[in-house]
């Protein structure tokens, strides 16, 4: 992990600003004003990661974790502070077409077919299909055999494959995935983990997963940043010094136990008056 000491923001005079590298963020803060009343998501967040490093996020239920994907996605606005992924703006990642985003919500179109759905990326950004490389990303997530299937023929486990080939299309240089897996069984669960942690390999990219899940994270991940409850604020960055490839077999490792201790810890704790919310 690197800390830039640089601020991003208003950086000017006689030194060329500090682009950083990895994901960037600093004092960023983000308040929903609902009509007279307000909801401070985030205070103060600081996040700083390496290029093409695996980050996940953690934290309780409502306590901004979608709001620091959707801010680096370009969906929300911060309040104050800013944000950077490689040295870049998301408006920037956006007219790049550098973003590779796969939300637990990002439903598919249910009258495309599953080719049809991993080319359109390309259709939104008015770039000419490359049907060589759609053939490619369904076989890399291994749905080779269902390109005309229409996402209801196929299942929950499957439609989320779909939804990473098409966050993967672009050959984006980042990830934003936020609990991607979240609504399946643990098993496929299971399963897909390995087929991201196989898939992110190959296709190197700085990635940003928000996860409930405390084992997926770790066994993802080079950082964990576990974050406080509501207004979130990360606590904590957890450097997990596991060795890549990383294997199922390491989930049973003392090691391993240990990082899920220190989050569980980190998580459940009260010992410092945070709570975590129910
Ligand atoms: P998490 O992903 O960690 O569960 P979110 O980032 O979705 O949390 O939400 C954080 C807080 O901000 C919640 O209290 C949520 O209700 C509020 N919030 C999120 N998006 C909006 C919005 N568009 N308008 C108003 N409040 C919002
Ligand atoms: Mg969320």
């Amino acid at each position: 992990m690197t800390v830039t000491a640089t601020p991003l923001a208003g950086a000017q005079g006689a030194h060329a600003p500090d682009l950083g590298t990895g994901v960037q963020i600093q004092s960023l803060s983000k308040t929903f004003r609902l009509g007279s009343s307000s909801v401070t998501a985030l205070q103060d967040t600081d996040l700083h990661t390496d290029r093409g490093s695996f980050l996940s996020l953690l934290g309780p239920s409502g306590c901004g974790k979608s709001t620091i994907l959707r801010i680096l996605a370009g969906l929300e606005t911060p309040t104050t502070g800013s944000v950077r992924v490689d040295g870049r703006t998301p408006a920037d990642l956006r007219r790049t077409h550098e973003l590779g985003i796969a939300f637990q919500d990002s439903a598919l179109l249910p009258w495309r077919s599953v080719a049809s759905n991993v080319r359109l990326p390309y259709e939104v950004a008015g770039m000419p299909v490359d049907d060589a490389y759609v053939r490619e990303m369904i076989e890399l997530v291994g749905l080779e055999g269902f390109e005309k299937a229409k996402p209801a023929q196929l299942s929950g486990g499957m439609r989320q494959r779909v939804s990473i080939a098409r966050s993967l299309i672009l050959r984006p240089s980042v990830l934003l995935l936020d609990e991607p897996f979240g609504a399946l069984d643990d098993m496929t669960r299971q399963r897909l983990n390995l087929e991201l942690l196989r898939i992110w390999t190959e296709r190197p990219a700085t990635t940003l997963m928000v996860t409930h899940g405390i084992t997926e994270a770790i066994f993802l991940s080079d950082q964990v940043a576990v974050m406080s409850a509501r207004p979130g604020r990360v606590k904590k960055v957890m450097e997990i010094d596991l060795p890549r490839p990383r294997t199922p077999e390491m989930q049973r490792t003392p090691e391993f136990h240990a990082y899920v201790d220190e989050a569980s810890e980190l998580l459940f704790g009260d010992g410092d008056g945070t709570g975590v919310e129910a």
